[in-house]
């Protein structure tokens, strides 16, 4: 199930991603009533073999998250990561670079922010910021941001080589429901501390962003480090594809429970 569902979000190394043609509010076959609690059944299988990944302490799950603003990543960590033990989960926040960040070269905080071995990364924003940002905001010169797919593509290959699994999530919203869920937050005393006068400034940019995508996309999805588009116009549906992918890789990592020390047999806990 897991398996198919892959394959149908999956963002080809050898064709084009296609975002225009790729539907925001595909329901991939699923239906809301009984959504609820499948995802609570994968959530609760997610965190059973998490649970063995952190007791095993030799592989890594790096899950990074992508998407325009309100797409739904804060939404999909509070609903799918949560589930997961938190002492084996980190979540991380990139910002725009500021302080000692700004003296590196951009990958040194993403390199520090990686998952340790037993570890799940949950990354909301990314390394892709720092290829999406400089080019639609004409930060530096387009050599600049080029050659950064090179870059990713290495450093993502060296920490699969080294241990960690990396999955890639597009949230893939519509222009419209954009606009809904940005007005529903500045409307709503609750969220409207959220508004950042970037997102409306960002929202203008979205022809530009579309096309920046798109080669984030077909440049960096490899069959070792994929990159899904999930339709993100219903919560649910973004929820539970997101789950049930985490849920299949992790069952491929296959994490084993540490033996036993035979010495220990017959003892008798008194
Ligand atoms: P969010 O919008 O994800 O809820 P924030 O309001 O704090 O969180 O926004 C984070 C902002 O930081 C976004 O506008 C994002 O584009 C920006 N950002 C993150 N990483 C970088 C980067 N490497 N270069 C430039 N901007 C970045």
């Amino acid at each position: 199930m897991g398996e198919t569902l892959k394959r149908k979000l999956v963002v080809s190394s050898t064709r084009p991603p296609d975002l225009e043609n790729r539907p925001t509010n595909d329901t991939l076959g699923w239906d809301k009533d009984s959504a609820k609690g499948e995802l609570a059944k994968v959530i609760g299988e997610m965190a059973f073999i998490q649970h063995r990944l952190l007791a095993e302490a030799k592989q890594s799950l790096l899950i990074v998250l992508q998407g325009r603003d309100a797409s739904g990543k804060d939404g999909l960590v509070r609903h799918v990561m949560t589930g997961m033990n938190p002492a084996g989960v980190r979540v991380v926040n990139f910002k725009v670079p500021a302080g000692v960040e700004r003296m590196h070269d951009y990958l040194w905080r993403v390199h520090a922010a990686c998952p340790a071995r037993g570890e799940v990364g949950v990354w909301n924003r990314s390394h892709y910021e720092d290829i999406l940002v400089p080019r639609v905001k004409n930060l530096v010169s387009e050599d600049v941001w080029t050659r950064r797919y090179r870059h990713v593509r290495d450093f993502e290959q060296m920490l699969v080589d080294e241990g960690t699994t990396i999955l890639k999530f597009y949230l893939h919203v519509s222009h419209e429901v954009q606009r809904q869920r940005l007005q529903k937050r500045v409307d709503n005393p609750e969220s409207a501390w959220k508004h950042d006068p970037s997102d409306l400034s960002d929202r203008e940019l979205w022809p530009k962003y579309s096309e920046a995508y798109t080669d984030v996309l077909a440049q960096t999805s490899r069959p070792a480090v994929p990159w899904f588009v999930v339709p993100a116009d219903f919560k649910w549906v973004r929820d539970l594809a997101v789950a049930k992918i985490v849920l299949e890789t992790l069952r491929t990592m296959n994490p084993q429970l540490p033996k036993p020390d035979k010495s220990m047999k017959g003892i008798v806990v008194v």
